[in-house]
């Protein structure tokens, strides 16, 4: 599933087109995808309007058509792009906008979870999410840690406590922080809680370098892979060498996900 970085650079690619644009048409071969709007509800809400902004909030693309938003939720295999035709560049698109400029912003969903919204406010965002990891400060996260007795990898993956982290840059930062993923929260000292926030940022900020991860369904807008994988050193490297100290990187089942830990560096708590 696309996270933080993979959704950033999403809007980072297509914010340079995209902005000034007006919508001129709504197509979806999928009513479910717009979330109880409809194609012409949708057209008459945005008519006339340039996009003003486009931007990220956790994992979600929000367009800012001067008060009145589009937002995206790309979920599991969503991709949102421009294309110089409504069906766009693979079978899976089942909605598109149509711009002023004869181009579409297409988006595809194999598996169809993910979500084009039309809303007038983004009042629900903040009512569910938690603050951005990337505007946090080291005390911020230590202040956040306290009082809760949930393992730490649960806890990362909590929407409404930090936004825009998933599966995999909890297991990256986890293991670069040195803290085993079952680790009760409170029982993190606060220096190691302030190491982890500095941890989880550094992470968020290289894979966002390096254009998200493309281990699955993600792709940049222009179709092409990010790179952040290559630089995994937990996720997905289960049976492999630590890049810290050569130790087996392990597979446990944490809240329901997949997590790969390094038993070494990560001592589990006692
Ligand atoms: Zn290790």
């Amino acid at each position: 599933m696309p996270e933080l970085p993979e959704v950033e650079t999403v809007v980072r690619g297509l914010a340079p087109d995209l902005i000034g644009r007006k919508v001129v048409s709504v197509w979806t071969d999928w009513p479910r995808a717009l979330d109880g709007s409809e194609p012409h509800l949708m057209e008459s809400a945005l008519d006339g309007r340039p996009l003003q902004r486009i931007f990220r909030r956790a994992k979600y693309i929000c367009l800012d058509f001067g008060g009145i938003y589009v937002v995206v939720h790309l979920r599991m295999t969503g991709r949102l792009y421009l294309s110089p035709n409504r069906s766009g560049d693979d079978r899976w698109v089942h909605v598109s906008l149509g711009l002023d400029d004869d181009r579409y912003l297409a988006f595809s969903d194999s598996r169809k979870f993910g979500r084009v919204s039309l809303c007038d406010s983004l009042d629900f965002l903040e009512r569910k999410l938690g603050p951005e990891p990337l505007e946090m400060s080291d005390d911020a996260f230590s202040n956040l840690f306290r009082g809760s007795t949930r393992a730490i990898k649960t806890f990362l993956l909590d929407q409404s406590k930090i936004a825009g982290i998933g599966n995999i840059y909890a297991d990256e930062a986890l293991l670069r922080a040195g803290i085993h993923p079952l680790t009760p929260v409170d029982r993190i000292p606060h220096n190691r809680a302030r190491r982890l926030g500095q941890t989880i940022r550094e992470v968020l900020d290289a894979a966002i370098n390096y254009e998200g991860a493309s281990i699955s369904w993600y792709r940049k807008p222009d179709g092409s892979q990010g790179e952040s994988q290559k630089h995994f050193w937990a996720y997905g490297r289960t049976h492999q060498p630590c890049k810290v100290c050569g130790t087996t990187i392990e597979r446990i089942v944490v809240g329901q996900r997949s997590t790969h830990f390094c038993p070494k560096c990560q001592k589990k708590p006692r």
